[in-house]
């Protein structure tokens, strides 16, 4: 139910076992992260404090961003000079869930890992399942995520209920399509500029088993990718691919297509999928770990060690959302210079060939990837800055160090030229000017936030790059 509201439309069942799931000790903890530097998952340190707790609306007084579990590339959740960010993870309490509806209602600070554990064996799922699970609400809204089934579900944000939100002026406020909808819209994709996320409604799906029914092929390259991935989409919700960026000529771009659907009872295991076991990367590895032969190699492998033909198998759920997870800190295998991700959306449908230059453009500037993934995407979202729109997204992992500033203004700049725009969550590297010249819709959210922030009390590192907060 949402906050302030008279009347309940349907009960609120807890779930014996479950609402526990989140409960706290007696004490609430605060600490204070001493170290001086905060880094996203890419690794690339800046300077920056965090404050965590389990009173989330007690350490967002006053701080002038929240993250979650750091889990965006580069300086997004990272706080902008002369400021703290207060970190949501301890608050994870899973606050309601009504079972006719399947709306839940938690704490900004609960993972994705959590809803998977708990919701997945009582045939629930959240409605957009990310690369990753290592995520928490209320970077799932600031991001506007998408995943696999963005063709046919949409971003995080289609899902939302309403949201809990404390304001820069430290007023604590609910915010839905109803109430206040300019604060939903700019908050849903607004990468934590327009207030806190203390709480989230959102609204799961059901499932017929927690398994998957997956199906995959080898793709002989970047165009054949794109038809594949439409016509994929017809008939299977979740669809995505892993390419070779170092294959060149015809083979540019060639891969793996991977489709999926819920399996049904009678295809699937009748116990519910374990948590799977997972190894780590127990220290950061020299930075020549990853180089063009090692990647060259791993991809060539990859590629081949697929068979020719269809492969098809129930899978568990987590190796089919979530593969790389299995592997904890896997971060750590560029070594200390750290990496970046470019992810951009290319209107494909009105420039036929935009994926394929954009990898020219990459292979000819010499660029290094082996995790590259290619995905379509439906439907722009709500959310005033949210990322996906029509077309084809691509995905690479890039190493940092000399020459990255370079090569990612090359992929900006063909971005623009195709009229792209790349995924706040993602970037550490594009520039003010290539940014804003992607990105029309900016004047509107900022225009909304100084509405709710006219001090500008509110602010991020990537803020302060890319939209001249603090200018
Ligand atoms: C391996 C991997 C795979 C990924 N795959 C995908 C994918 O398939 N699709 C996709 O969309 N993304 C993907 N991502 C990106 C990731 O989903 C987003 O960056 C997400 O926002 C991370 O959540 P977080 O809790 O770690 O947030 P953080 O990284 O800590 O923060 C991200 C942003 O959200 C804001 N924020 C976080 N919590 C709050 C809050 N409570 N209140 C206000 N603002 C808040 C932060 O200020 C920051 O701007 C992937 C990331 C990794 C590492």
């Amino acid at each position: 139910m949402e906050p302030g509201s008279e009347a309940q439309a349907s009960p609120s069942i807890a779930l014996p076992g479950l609402l526990a799931a989140g409960s706290k000790h007696a004490a609430t903890i605060h600490t204070v992260a001493d170290q001086e530097t905060l880094s996203g998952w890419g690794l690339i340190e800046r300077p920056g404090r965090e404050v965590r707790s389990e009173d989330l609306a007690a350490i967002t007084v006053g701080a002038g961003l929240t993250r979650g579990l750091g889990r965006s590339y580069g300086d997004s959740s990272l706080p902008a000079a002369g400021t703290w960010v207060a970190a949501s993870p301890l608050a994870d309490r899973l606050l309601a869930f009504d079972q006719q509806s399947g709306i839940l209602h938690a704490e900004a600070g609960l993972s994705l890992r959590e809803i998977n554990r708990l919701f997945w064996p009582r045939l629930w799922t959240s409605p957009v399942l990310p690369g990753t699970q290592d995520i928490t609400l209320g970077g799932m809204v600031a991001a506007d995520v998408h995943g696999k089934n963005h063709h046919v579900d949409g971003t995080f944000g289609r899902h939302l209920e309403w949201l809990l939100i404390r304001l820069a002026d430290g007023e604590i406020v609910t915010t839905s399509r109803e109430r206040d909808p300019d604060l939903f819209r700019a908050t849903v994709g607004g990468m934590g500029l327009t207030g806190h996320i203390l709480e989230v409604a959102v609204r799961l799906q059901p499932i017929p088993s927690p398994w998957i029914r997956a199906e995959s092929e080898r793709i002989a390259g970047v165009d054949e990718f794109v038809s594949a991935l439409r016509e994929a989409a017809t008939d299977w919700p979740f669809t995505v691919g892993w390419f070779d960026a170092l294959a060149t000529g015809t083979k540019l771009g060639r891969g793996i297509l991977m489709k999926g659907r819920w399996a049904q009872p009678a295809e699937a295991p009748v116990e519910p999928p374990s948590p799977k076991m997972r190894l780590a990367v127990p220290f950061t590895l020299p930075n020549w770990t990853l180089n063009r032969l090692s990647m060259w190699a791993f991809n060539k492998l990859y590629f081949h060690l697929h068979p020719r033909g269809v492969k098809t198998g129930i899978v568990h759920p987590e190796s089919f959302f979530h593969p790389l997870d299995v592997i904890r800190h896997w971060n750590r295998i560029y070594g200390r210079r750290g990496f970046t991700q470019h992810q951009c959306v290319l209107p494909e449908g009105e420039r036929p060939g935009a994926a394929r230059r954009l990898l020219e453009e990459l292979t000819a500037r010499g660029g290094l990837s082996c995790l590259c993934v290619i995905k379509d995407c439906g439907e722009q979202g709500e959310g005033l800055l949210s990322f996906p729109r029509p077309g084809i997204t691509i995905a690479i992992d890039l190493p940092a160090g000399p020459g990255i500033q370079e090569l990612i203004d090359g992929l900006n700049r063909r971005v623009l030229a195709e009229g792209g725009r790349i995924y706040l969550a993602k970037d550490t590297f594009a520039r003010a000017e290539d940014f804003q010249a992607m990105e029309p819709r900016l004047a509107e959210f900022e225009q909304l936030r100084r509405r709710w922030d006219p001090a500008g009390r509110l602010s991020s590192a990537q803020a302060v790059r890319l939209f001249g907060d603090g200018a």
